[in-house]
């Protein structure tokens, strides 16, 4: 039998395979997986050496101690006996299962997982990856991770012809063995697409069909090693490729940017006096530079697409002001969007102090004003009397009508939303934007994320700051954390204590009895102190009053979840304690720590926590947050440094943005030059089909 010619573009839809029907299809789609690319691109999670498979007789030669050993091993039989059974002491199921490789037989078992009754048959060949443990029949592997490689008599042995075995993640009822023949049919009949990457990228490295065969079909002598750890040059293929693409779309989208007629805010010499005259202090070099920055942009004709980040009292706000403040004082207007009415308040108030007797020119907008004064604040942005606008989402609400927008300001938050400004542009705006992050951004972070914005970073802290005092307690020890509230309370000053819940947005029950437990020791150390506790399950006006009775020094100590977390500016607190700092990412530590150490005075961020002291201790280390970040992108990877709820991270299946950083710089170097040049036909087609999945619509 003849095997026909490749013929399929790697874009053709999944179920040109002779597998696939509407169900598999639907599964897949879920996954993300529609077309030939999409499921060459999902490599397998592992790879397992023939090598490295043991001969059951061989085992027992093996160390093991009496406790469990932990080294992992893997061996392949056919199953000949499965029994399900009851413990008797705990009551729990029991599958033991025996197999056999021809040199001798060997027991796996696992505890409450009855389903496997039904999902193994005497008869099939698994392969079993687990660590040993000496049973009371001998040698067991408890609970081993395992592959159905064949049943009955399909056994494939051919599998075994090659060295390297790779392995799919089972999705739904798709099992890894189907996956694996799906792929072996999809290699078959794909054809290498035209070259797309420039030649800068694609030197030295296999053409795509190839590295899809080394990644799918390993040759025998390939590095182990380099496949476990997604190294190999194929591999590099394959992340350049999206990686790429997704330069591609970032630059073009800052192209397109660029060719529109931005608004021209004047500038004069009156002008630079005005604004001298609201600064309360000088400027800081790195401030300075990044107004400069912002001036030009902001007179050059184009729209401004601007990202500010700055460590954590960097001083970012006045920077904001300043742009603000050119805007509004040459007849324009510009609004701060920020995420919380706390915030919002506050933030009204740097504002009303900078502008002294011009305050009446500021105003406020919040979701929650009540009817009449919210339609005051709606008359004062229509009218135009409103220069300074300050608010939360409502900003963005249809009743609101500007008079004339020419700048947004987003504080704290990562990414603006598409969403927001399309409103704008429905009512025909088309405003400069400044997006100040929260915490400092690891470099090559920044750059996938905020590629398509300008950047200044804020990289001196004001002068005259006092280093924190920052120590990592055990829990034991907590009650030194408590002299230190204490002497803190006593010199007038005022304290955070932040108890955690484990998922913010979801404050179980569980979670509030643990801050109401600290609520109650602190009650119990400090009976005279006036505490103010806030938590999630809050209220948005009752939260408000209590964080307000702080930032007015009514309450002494604030006891709170994480909702302190954006932005709180209270001089007055000099000590921060926070419990179960290991619940924390270290860059949401790091902005905790942020909160004191505002004043002149030396302030305190003590963590209490009784694991991963060797991942908190980088904060003891240094205050650079921007070294922080780093070190958290590293150790969380990037979906969960910005946490669940900011998605447009891009999702790629091979790329990673941590390990593949250098080559990202590469790409958006590459990027550019081709830009300018002009996309080739066979560009523009792969770029056309990268777009959706990695959802370049949704980038800033
Ligand atoms: P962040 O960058 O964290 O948002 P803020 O804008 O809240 O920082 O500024 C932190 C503190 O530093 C504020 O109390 C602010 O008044 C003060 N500050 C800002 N710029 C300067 C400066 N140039 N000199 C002295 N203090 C400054
Ligand atoms: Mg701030």
């Amino acid at each position: 039998m003849s095997t026909p010619p490749p013929t399929l573009p790697l874009s053709a839809k999944l179920t040109v395979l002779r597998g696939i029907g509407s169900t598999f299809a639907t599964v897949f789609a879920e996954n993300g997986i529609e077309s030939l690319r999409d499921l060459l691109w999902s490599l397998p999670y592992r790879y397992i050496d023939r090598g490295s498979v043991v001969k059951i007789a061989e085992l027992d030669r093996r160390p093991i101690h009496a406790e469990m050993n932990r080294e992992i091993v893997t061996v392949l039989g056919v199953i000949k006996d499965l029994r399900q059974t009851a413990t008797r002491v705990q009551r729990m199921t029991l599958i033991e299962v025996l197999i056999d490789d021809g040199t001798g037989p060997l027991r796996l078992i696992w505890f409450n997982q009855s389903y496997l009754a039904r999902v193994l048959k005497a008869g099939d060949r698994i392969l079993a990856f687990g660590s040993l443990a000496m049973g009371r029949h001998g040698l067991e592997m408890r609970g081993p991770a395992f592959e159905i490689m064949g049943r009955g008599t399909d056994a494939p042995e051919d599998l075994w012809v090659r060295r390297f075995l790779p392995l799919y993640r089972k999705m739904g009822p798709i099992t890894g063995r189907v996956r694996q023949r799906l792929v072996q049919e999809a290699l078959g009949k794909v054809q290498t697409p035209e070259e797309w990457l420039p030649l800068d990228l694609s030197r030295g490295l296999p053409d795509t069909l190839s590295a899809l065969r080394l990644l799918h079909q390993p040759v025998d002598d390939s590095d182990g090693n380099e496949l476990e750890a997604r190294a190999t040059p194929a591999h590099q293929r394959l992340a350049a490729e999206e990686l790429f693409a997704f330069a591609l779309g970032v630059t073009l989208r800052r192209a397109g940017r660029l060719k529109r007629r931005g608004m021209v805010v004047p500038t004069s010499p009156e002008l630079r006096e005005r604004l001298r005259g609201f600064l309360p202090f000088h400027l800081t070099g790195a401030q300075r530079t990044a107004f400069k920055e912002i001036v030009e942009d902001l007179t050059s004709g184009r729209v401004m697409h601007r990202l500010l980040q700055g460590d954590v009292g960097s001083g970012k706000t006045l920077v904001a002001f300043l742009a603000m403040a050119m805007v509004a004082e040459t007849g324009g207007q510009a609004a701060l969007l920020v995420p919380t009415e706390v915030l919002a308040r506050q933030h009204a108030v740097t504002f009303a102090r900078l502008l002294g007797e011009d305050a009446p020119r500021m105003q406020l907008l919040l979701g929650a004003m009540k009817a009449a004064e919210k339609r005051a604040a709606l008359e004062r942005i229509a009218s135009g009397e409103a220069r300074y606008i300050v608010g939360t989402h409502a900003l963005f609400q249809e009743s609101v009508t500007f008079s004339k927008l020419e700048l947004v300001v987003v504080d704290e938050q990562h990414r603006f939303g598409v969403k927001q400004r399309e409103a704008l542009k429905g009512k025909g705006l088309d405003p400069h934007w400044l997006v100040m992050s929260a915490t400092p951004i690891p470099r090559s972070l920044a750059l996938a994320l905020f590629g398509d914005l300008e950047q200044s970073v804020l990289d001196e802290l004001p002068p005259g700051r006092q280093p924190i005092t920052t120590r990592l307690m055990d829990p034991d020890d907590a009650e030194r954390a408590w002299d230190t509230v204490e002497r803190e309370l006593g010199a007038g000053h005022q304290a955070f204590v932040v108890s955690p819940a484990i998922d913010p947005s979801d404050e179980t029950k569980v979670q509030l009895r643990d801050i109401q437990a600290m609520e109650g020791m602190i009650r119990g150390r400090f009976p005279e102190v006036p505490i103010a506790v806030v938590h999630g399950r809050l209220k948005a006006d009752e939260l408000e009053a209590r964080m307000e009775a702080f930032v007015k020094g009514e309450a002494r100590i604030l006891l709170a979840t994480t909702v302190i977390e954006v932005g709180v500016d209270v001089p007055n607190a000099t000590v921060m304690v926070v419990d179960h700092a290991e619940r924390f990412g270290l860059s949401q530590l790091h902005q905790l720590r942020g909160r004191v150490g505002r004043g002149k005075v030396r302030s305190h961020f003590l963590m209490i926590s009784r694991s991963e002291t060797e991942r908190l201790h980088v904060l003891v280390e240094t205050q650079d947050g921007f070294r922080i970040a780093q070190r958290d992108l590293e150790l969380r990877g990037p979906g969960e440094f910005f946490g669940t709820r900011q998605s447009g991270v891009p999702q790629f299946q091979v790329a990673d943005l941590v390990r593949d950083r250098q080559l990202l710089a590469r790409c958006r170097e590459a990027a550019e030059k081709v830009a300018a040049r002009g996309l080739s036909e066979a560009q523009l087609t792969w770029l056309r089909q990268e777009q959706a999945r990695l959802k370049l619509a949704e980038i800033s």
